[in-house]
């Protein structure tokens, strides 16, 4: 089916060749289609005018409009920092509209005395408000213009692009689009299934999405949307699983053998949780049964994780197979390395490590005893999916914390074999089962929903830059029960020597104002050599040092038992389910445990919704479905961050869980009548499954 959607975007009026290139580049749209399918995210108000003087910090998250009068403008600074302002004021209030590019034209638009109807985000500087780079319209002109509901779409775009193309221009734009394609939208959902599920037309659906006619209608647009979204990927899922369904050929682990055996009876150093049994047994389960094993094992932090790796990987190598273990980051890679050959010394086990820093006999010990069937286990980073590691007989593959490996990593490391290893991919970012589904695909999922005994839930407060003192005293307190304390830094990439900045701050006020210099500090960050990462790392271990001032490369993985006090600064810049992975570094040993979130004063109501609910619950899943509602869609870079194995543009796969199993019903009872989908009706599905299953089809497919 030669569809005009399918057309390049260049042919959509005002797009162009420079234009076409960038929309692909920053957003990934192609086609017509593909902008179409570029929804808004937000829809405003263009009939609400908000008085000058109602506009409060709190709402600096959204779009505003103005009605206001310029009462001057000005001009600042020279060549290209140079600065444009104009100063508009209503009968409630005055605000200072800046422009630093683009001057030109704005300034020839600009009279003052006249009035304008301004639109754009609020900012404050000294409680004064300010807009930068509006979109201005004359009242007159504006109010001339036809509206519909009077909802407009707002559209996800990048920084780059806004700077080129502003809410209005991509507006524009999607009036362009629609106005040369409308005609050629046509429906690909077979109409037994959009009676069935009640279903907006896909033409009418269109429209209202971009051009809400009322907020009903937009509800509507909105539900077919995202059902044909999980429904595309729940076609290519379901037939990826019954691919690996029909192939059978799983590795056989049939032996429980010497070494499980003697590690369980002799070497255990604590007794097993009923939870971490129940999973060892469904890997067993797994690994007998012909299928190659496809598991997600979800677990809190601090559940016990990483023993269930070891045991599972036990099993591989008495049943003759190699087995390897990939952690995100080098400290947690080494940590895992030491404790595992400590927990097996002196038994008949060969295990290896291989990091990007790696010296040259190790790295040498690894890769050759891999190839040759020496080693066991290997245990490493990325360095693990590099093209020179070459396996014997690689069996199982543990993949620690996933969410900071993509899809295609894991399948790298897949393709190593030509006969699939179990793999077990492990996260302490508890999801639901569907949503697992649709975001790693055709996964099974285990859950340690129990934390060994003894520990004691962490107490976490939230402390504003004024209770610092507190703080400290609370510090000292604990350090001087012999406690140890780590204090955290943000570290965002876009902004990283600014972090780096607020990081030495931090540590130089610490060490300086810090009461009791004898209190030993110890510093670790992602600008240090990995050998002097380690090095604090082990003084930290073994208390060496009380305090630990790191930026959040000690994220994942560290375990100090006797750290009971996290302190995360600029906590309001952290994403919920990192907050929690930090807290979990403490309330590892027998102590009581404390978590203290440390933010400015002023906060957006977002920030303040997490750092409550970090307050309220220690409960990962719950902290996990928060977060992801927080985020929401059109959340770009969090499809990115998360993993996301498939594109999902409007739909939530927690917000609309009910929807996903509804499109997860209606998939498999499609795919039952027509496997291949063949016939006639279903050939829109096919395309559907094909726009989902995208350019990941291929790694996906091997890694599931
Ligand atoms: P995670 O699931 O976060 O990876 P770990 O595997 O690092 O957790 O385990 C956290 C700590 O709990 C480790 O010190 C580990 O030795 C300990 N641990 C694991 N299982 C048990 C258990 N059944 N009983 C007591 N301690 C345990
Ligand atoms: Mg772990």
């Amino acid at each position: 089916m030669a569809n005009y959607l399918d057309n390049s975007v260049k042919f959509v009026p005002g797009v162009g060749e420079a234009r076409s290139r960038l929309l692909e580049k920053e957003l990934g749209i192609f086609t017509i289609g593909d902008l179409l399918r570029h929804y808004p995210f937000r829809y405003i108000d263009r009939t609400k005018i908000y008085p000058i003087g109602e506009v409060v910090e709190d709402m600096s998250a959204s779009l505003v409009q103005l009605r206001a009068r310029v009462t001057g403008v000005a001009y600042a600074g020279s060549g290209r920092k140079q600065r444009f302002s104009v100063y508009v004021s209503d009968s409630s209030g005055s605000a200072e509209l800046t422009w630093f590019h683009g001057i030109k034209w704005i300034e020839n638009r600009v009279e003052v005395g006249r009035e304008y109807l301004i639109f754009g985000r609020p900012t404050f500087f000294r409680g004064e408000l300010r807009m930068v780079h509006p979109e201005l319209d004359l009242v007159e002109k504006a109010l001339s213009r036809k509206a519909n509901s009077g909802m407009q779409g707002i559209y996800p775009s990048t920084e780059k692009l806004s700077s080129s193309l502003g809410t209005k221009g991509f507006y524009n734009l999607i009036c362009g689009a629609w106005s040369v394609a409308q005609e050629h939208i046509e429906e690909i959902l077979p109409s037994a299934l959009i009676k069935q599920y009640g279903l907006m037309p896909l033409r009418e659906a269109m429209y209202n999405i971009h051009f809400p006619q009322s907020p009903e209608k937009l509800k509507q647009a909105e539900r077919r949307l995202k059902f044909d979204e999980f429904l595309g990927v729940q076609l290519s899922i379901q037939a990826l699983r019954s691919d690996r369904m029909a192939r059978r050929n799983g590795f056989l682990f049939p032996r429980v053998g010497e070494l499980f055996n003697s590690f369980f009876s002799e070497r255990l150093p604590f007794a097993l949780t009923n939870a971490q049994k129940r999973v060892i047994k469904e890997i067993r389960q797994d690994t007998v049964s012909g299928y190659q094993m496809n598991r997600l094992l979800q677990g809190d932090v601090g559940s016990g994780k990483t023993m269930v790796a070891l045991m599972s990987m036990l099993l591989a190598v008495d049943n003759g197979f190699q087995a390897c273990m990939m952690a995100p980051t080098e400290i947690l890679a080494r940590q895992h390395y030491a404790t595992i050959c400590r927990q097996t010394e002196g038994m008949n086990l060969r295990v290896a490590i291989l990091t990007g820093s790696s010296k040259a006999a190790e790295r040498r010990y690894a890769l050759e005893g891999m190839a040759s069937g020496e080693v066991n286990i290997l245990i490493g980073t990325h360095a693990l999916i590099e093209d020179r590691v070459q396996f014997n007989n690689l069996g199982f593959v543990v993949i620690d914390e996933q969410h900071r490996f993509g899809v295609e990593q894991r399948a790298r490391l897949w393709t190593k074999n030509e006969q699939p290893p179990h793999i077990l991919v492990m996260t302490a970012t508890p999801i639901p089962r569907t949503l697992a589904m649709t975001m790693y695909g055709d996964l099974d999922v285990s859950v340690i929903d129990e934390l060994p005994p003894g520990r004691k839930p962490i107490k976490t407060y939230h402390y504003t830059d004024s209770s610092r003192l507190r703080l400290w005293g609370f510090m000292r307190q604990q350090i001087m029960q012999g406690r140890q304390v780590y204090v955290v830094y943000p570290l965002i990439k876009e902004s990283e020597s600014m972090d780096y900045k607020d990081w030495e701050d931090g540590f130089e006020s610490i060490v300086r104002d810090f009461p009791l210099p004898t209190y030993r500090v110890t510093v670790c960050h992602g600008k240090m050599k990995p050998q002097d990462k380690e090095e604090s790392m082990r003084q930290f271990k073994e208390h060496e040092a009380d305090i630990l001032v790191a930026t959040s490369v000690i994220e994942v993985g560290v375990d100090v038992p006797n750290a009971t006090v996290m302190v995360i600064e600029s906590a309001e810049r952290f994403g919920l389910s990192q907050l929690h992975q930090l807290r979990g570094r403490v309330g590892r040993g027998g102590g009581e445990s404390f978590c203290i979130l440390m933010s400015g004063e002023k906060l957006s109501r977002e920030a303040r919704q997490r750092l409550q609910a970090m307050c309220e619950t220690t409960d990962g899943f719950r902290l996990a479905e928060l977060d992801m509602k927080l985020r929401g869609a059109g959340d770009i870079n969090g499809t990115q961050q998360s993993g996301m194995a498939f594109d999902l543009k409007i739909a939530n796969p927690t917000l609309d869980a009910e929807l996903l199993q509804s499109a997860r019903e209606a998939a498999i009872a499609v795919l039952e009548e027509d496997a291949q989908l063949q016939r006639a009706e279903n050939v829109g599905l096919k395309m559907l499954r094909m726009r989902h299953a995208g350019r990941k089809r291929l790694d996906f497919s091997m890694i599931s």
